[in-house]
């Protein structure tokens, strides 16, 4: 099932449209640590509360239509969802949280992966996505500080900001940042009418493209 093959796609230095990955496939769906892909390679995490865009913008960012929407098939929803987007390049796909029907048996069986997740050599960054609307909120919170036990970096996509007026908008991230300090970078996104989407996929390369920390598995 796990498949090492898929090309990574070009992208030349002065692209200023970076390329997608077009042969991105979901590689595994781990309930347990010990199901997760071998540590090699780059791994970036995405989270965020149920709801808050998560699916549209993995679909987005890779360029590949209804790829995240097989997270989101029933029994799928609970588990660590791995993609490979290029070869030795993935991204997982973290349960959504905030919904009182998560239980706490289920978050539970959550904390053991997310805790062996952090100490992978792989993971690199976490896109963190927060609804614009609702802005930073207890949750987020803790997955911040998740990352930052795991040594990596955290990049806020501010989502749906096109269901927002401009002024809101810009008073809602001003208190966002504020918020996240230098804990996180944060930028506007909107996976229906483009904004941002560039300026992840530079972000998501950069990671893919950071080196392998020293002491740390190739
Ligand atoms: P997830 O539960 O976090 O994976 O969220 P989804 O990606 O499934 O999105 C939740 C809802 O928000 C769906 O109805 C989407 O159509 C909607 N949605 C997602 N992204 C955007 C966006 O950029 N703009 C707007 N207006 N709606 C969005």
């Amino acid at each position: 099932m796990y498949t090492t093959d898929i090309p990574l796609s070009p992208v030349s230095p002065s692209a200023t449209h970076l390329s997608t990955y077009p042969a991105a496939a979901l590689i595994l769906s781990a309930a347990h640590a010990r199901q997760f892909p071998a540590d090699t390679g780059v791994e970036v995490a995405f989270a965020g509360r149920s709801n808050s865009g998560k699916s549209s913008a993995i679909n987005a960012i890779t360029g590949k239509r209804g790829l995240a929407r097989t997270s989101k098939t029933p029994g799928r929803t609970r588990l660590l969802n791995f993609f490979q987007l290029a070869a030795g390049c993935r991204i997982v796909d973290l349960p959504g949280y905030g919904y009182a029907e998560a239980s706490a048996a289920e978050r539970a069986t959550w904390a053991p992966m997310t805790t062996a997740l952090a100490q992978r050599a792989s993971l690199r960054g976490l896109f963190l996505m927060i609804d614009s609307r609702r802005g930073v909120l207890e949750g987020d919170d803790g997955l911040i500080a998740w990352a930052e036990s795991a040594g990596c970096a955290v990049h806020v996509l501010f989502t749906k900001v096109d269901k927002m007026r401009r002024a809101e908008l810009a008073t809602a991230m001003a208190l966002a940042r504020r918020t996240l300090g230098t804990r996180a970078t944060l930028q506007a996104f909107s996976a229906s009418d483009g904004t941002g989407i560039e300026e992840a996929r530079r972000q998501l390369h950069r990671w893919f493209q950071a080196p392998v920390a020293v002491g740390a598995a190739p």
